[in-house]
């Protein structure tokens, strides 16, 4: 099993054959179905796609001009779900916007384009302040437009869907680190810089595609467990880090369970969500389409990027109860993780846990590494920086020796061929 090339060949065809399976583009249906196909020939029940229809988005042109105190032109991206936009306004610069100086500087934003880094953490703030926050509260405040800035150098300018529950209202727009803060040194020497924004943007309807297939428990109890991560990327890079390292990890769990575990006690769904990255949108359209079935799962795991996550805890989003129910599995699977417990709503776990179903995913709870999403959303985050051994460790569950060296079923198996 760990000598299979199924998951880097898997992952491969994800990122160079499809591109970024951004919703809208070709590639995206292709994924889709190849998905499909992968699920249906592990042997897995049900295989399915489901439609999804939402508002969707489609990149056009966008540009920043200086028209004040000097006249240049940067180059910028727009962030998904932007709306197409052809606004002058001065800059004010909120730097890495903590939610407190958003508060503080209400009257300075009004009517102006705000500019704020990616910096997770900023001024120290004890929880990921996701760019929608900053963009939101940029809103909330009057502006007319915002702009963020990579807070990574080398990286060029990060993207990241804007807006609630469809497109942003306002003009949202993205720099490289280095154009970002040549913005900020000119603010801070001439006390005003005038920009002109404008993009072509589309906004319009488009379809899109959960992939859902089972590997049906064989009693009577009609309960569901269910593991998931999006297979859509951005569409500036494959996407391979975040999501398909993850994809792939709930297909290579699907490959092995449906090998080694024929007996299960429940049904475990596999759930391959579409257009995650411009507002959970697949994932929530299932959890309002199927809310009749939410009683019946008992637990939802998201495994969205997994593969590039450096340690692969479990984070518990605030079940308390169950922490033990884990760490007695990590005893009996010998496997080094650790169980956190926190919420955010910046992945497809949170459609079901606003339902009340129980929810986690994996993520490094141990915050040594930190500090924001490095190539994600980023035209880097390519095939190239996903190493097989960090997606095989969250795809593949070994069994570790039974302390009375008793036979297990499962073992007792003759070995299938990789
Ligand atoms: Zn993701």
């Amino acid at each position: 099993m760990y000598t299979s090339t199924e998951l880097m060949d898997t992952l491969t065809i994800l990122c160079d054959a499809f591109g970024s399976r951004f919703g809208g583009t070709p590639g995206e249906k292709q994924a889709a179905d190849f998905l499909k196909a992968k699920l249906e020939a592990y042997g897995l029940q049900n295989v399915h796609l489901e439609e999804i229809h939402y508002e969707g988005w489609r990149r056009g042109t966008v540009s920043l001009e200086i028209l004040e105190p000097i006249q240049r032109t940067l180059p910028c991206i727009s962030l998904p779900h932007s709306p197409p936009a052809n606004l002058e306004a001065e800059l004010v610069d909120l730097d890495e916007g903590a939610p407190d100086d958003f508060d503080a500087r209400a009257d300075e934003i009004a009517g102006k384009i705000v500019l704020a880094t990616s910096e997770v953490n900023p001024r120290g703030v004890k929880r990921w302040i996701h760019r929608n926050e900053k963009y939101g509260r940029s809103l909330l405040a009057g502006a007319a437009g915002f702009i963020f800035v990579n807070h990574y150098p080398g990286y060029g300018p990060a993207t990241g869907g804007i807006g609630e529950d469809g497109a942003g209202l306002i003009l949202g727009i993205s720099l490289a680190l280095e154009d970002g803060r040549f913005l900020q040194r000119l603010l801070a020497k001439h006390g005003t810089v005038k920009l002109r924004l404008t993009s072509s943007d589309v906004i319009e309807p488009m379809v899109s595609w959960n992939v859902i297939g089972d590997l049906p428990g064989t009693g009577q109890s009609d309960q569901i467990v269910m593991l998931g991560s999006h297979y859509d990327g951005h569409d500036i890079s494959q996407g391979a880090g975040d999501p398909a390292s993850g994809t792939v990890a709930v297909l290579e769990a699907a490959r092995v369970l449906a090998q080694y575990a024929p007996d299960l006690p429940c049904t475990i769904r596999f759930a391959l969500w579409g257009v995650e990255e411009i507002g959970l949108i697949g994932s929530t359209q299932y959890a309002e389409k199927h809310a009749d079935l939410l009683d019946n799962i008992r637990f939802y795991l998201n495994m969205d990027s997994a593969g590039v996550i450096e340690h692969k805890d479990i984070e518990l989003n605030k079940w308390e109860n169950l922490a033990p129910i884990f760490a007695g599995w990590r005893d009996e699977m010998a496997r080094d993780f650790r169980v956190g417990q926190s919420i955010n709503a910046h992945s497809d776990h949170y459609p079901f846990l606003m339902a009340g179903v129980p929810t986690g995913g994996i993520n490094q709870v141990r915050r040594k590494a930190f500090g924001g999403r490095g190539y994600g959303h980023t035209a880097y985050d390519t095939l190239d920086k996903v190493e097989e051994r960090g997606v095989a460790g969250s795809g593949r569950f070994r069994r570790p020796p039974c302390p009375q060296n008793c036979p297990s079923p499962s073992l007792a198996r003759p070995t299938p061929q990789p």
